[in-house]
């Protein structure tokens, strides 16, 4: 793992490189940020965008979307893959909005993750870029490249996320979430990292390694 002073300096590179990082997926609301999180289970932001800007149209609300039986979601959603999953997931996601927390999404880790196919990288996403709570949604491209740079040392996305707590100032949770994203997604690749190219190759513990 990184030292305090290696730590703080991958992180300024990071935010130097990434001044900019913002979320991907397209909401307006944090009903719309969810249903959109969890349709982007293995399927790409951009994809995910393609159908929400259809789909919430017409169906932006918990009220809304419970009108639709899965037949007629599954159009929509189609192409985000694993539609029969997230489709029930979505409708009963939503009736439980409706039934348990007057229509509203709830920002709380707790009661996110009391709804249907809500887990906690989700409900993370959505305290963090809904409600503005620091929180660190830890998904593939964060889990790899937190642990290539050395800011955690663990092989389990939650002892990644409880050490990206530790480790990293609370205001700085959210941006690190993003600046994570763009680094796995714009160099650090999962099959081939492009160290030569990469600022942080000085302090990253992967790149050291191979220097030896
Ligand atoms: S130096 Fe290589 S392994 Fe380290 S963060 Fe950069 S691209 Fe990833």
């Amino acid at each position: 793992m990184l030292s305090p002073s290696k730590r703080k300096k991958a992180l300024a590179l990071l935010e130097a490189t990434y001044p900019d990082a913002k979320p991907a997926l397209e909401f307006s609301t944090p009903y719309e940020l969810l249903v959109a999180t969890m349709l982007s289970a293995q399927c790409t932001d951009k994809q995910v965008n393609k159908c929400t800007r259809v789909l919430f149209s017409q169906y932006n609300t918990p009220q809304r979307m419970v009108t639709l039986t899965i037949e007629q979601l599954e159009p929509y959603i189609h192409s985000c893959g694993f539609f029969n999953a997230k489709g029930k997931h979505i409708l009963s996601m939503s009736q439980a909005l409706l039934d348990r927390f007057s229509g509203e999404v709830p920002s709380s880790m707790e009661e996110l993750t009391s709804l249907d196919g809500v887990g906690r990288k989700t409900a993370n996403v959505v305290l963090s870029n809904a409600f503005s709570i620091p929180a660190i949604a830890v998904d593939t491209h964060v889990f790899r490249v937190s642990n290539r740079i050395g800011l955690t040392q663990a092989k389990t996305v939650e002892k990644t996320e409880q050490q990206l707590m530790e480790n990293i100032p609370k205001e700085d949770w959210g941006k690190a979430h993003h600046w994570l994203i763009y680094h796995g997604r714009q160099l650090c690749s999962a099959q081939r990292p492009h160290c030569n190219d990469c600022p942080l190759k000085e302090v990253c513990e992967y790149a050291v390694s191979r220097q030896d």
